[in-house]
């Protein structure tokens, strides 16, 4: 509709369509080597990415996070109290329009949500042996550094949101919720935005609101 948000929807795309294709190629690449893949280099329980992306109508955000950060775990739920708490934190995920606020200009509305998990998609069903989950149990019992080498106690949630906005061309800032929404999970959230004209970083310890201007 108003010529310079249509103007910006165009020229946003080579940069926002390099730094997806990036994503999406890590992601595939995840997916071809499984579970072998969780542990990708910077897994540190506490810690997340975050990359906010305009796209021609709106904006893409992307969680790439420990598994621990949502589920406070990251083996299979094991009992009906484990089942649970990963059918609400996956509730609280799909629900981006609690974990985010795009400033209200911009009129946006999330267009969809995609919640990736090996625990989430696995949870449900698979008996697994009672080694894994020997394993798994003493997973939470020792200090971290001692078993991150242990790569299959580790997963990752990877998740994506959509946003279609009225006036793309408004989008001038995201309030992020993560931490209010998981208190026991999330300690440093990484920040990497891209638009139209612009680039950027920032470090959240708390929720707070991510500037998109320079
Ligand atoms: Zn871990």
């Amino acid at each position: 509709m108003p010529t310079q948000a249509h103007h910006n929807g165009r020229k946003l795309v080579p940069l926002a369509a390099a730094l997806l294709i990036a994503l999406a190629s890590q992601t595939a690449l995840a997916e071809k080597h499984g579970h072998d893949m969780e542990q990708h280099g910077s897994h540190e329980h506490g810690v997340a990415r975050l990359t906010i992306a305009a796209t021609e109508d709106g904006l893409e955000i992307m969680l790439e996070s420990p598994a621990a950060n949502v589920f406070g775990f990251e083996h299979n739920a094991k009992s009906e109290a484990e089942h649970e708490v990963v059918h609400a934190a996956l509730e609280t995920l799909q629900d981006g329009a609690a974990l985010f606020a795009i400033n209200d200009a911009a009129a946006c509305k999330l267009e969809s949500a995609n919640v990736e998990s090996a625990i989430a998609t696995r949870h449900d069903a698979e008996k697994h042996d009672e080694h894994d989950h020997d394993k798994a149990e003493k997973h939470d019992e020792h200090d971290h550094d001692k078993h991150a080498a242990d790569k299959s106690t580790h997963s990752d949630v990877d998740a994506t949101w959509a946003y279609h906005c009225a006036q793309p061309a408004a989008i001038d800032s995201v309030n992020v919720k993560l931490f209010s929404a998981f208190p026991q999970g999330f300690e440093e959230i990484d920040v990497e935005w891209v638009t139209a004209s612009n680039a950027g970083k920032a470090e959240l310890e708390q929720d707070g609101t991510v500037s998109l201007k320079p």
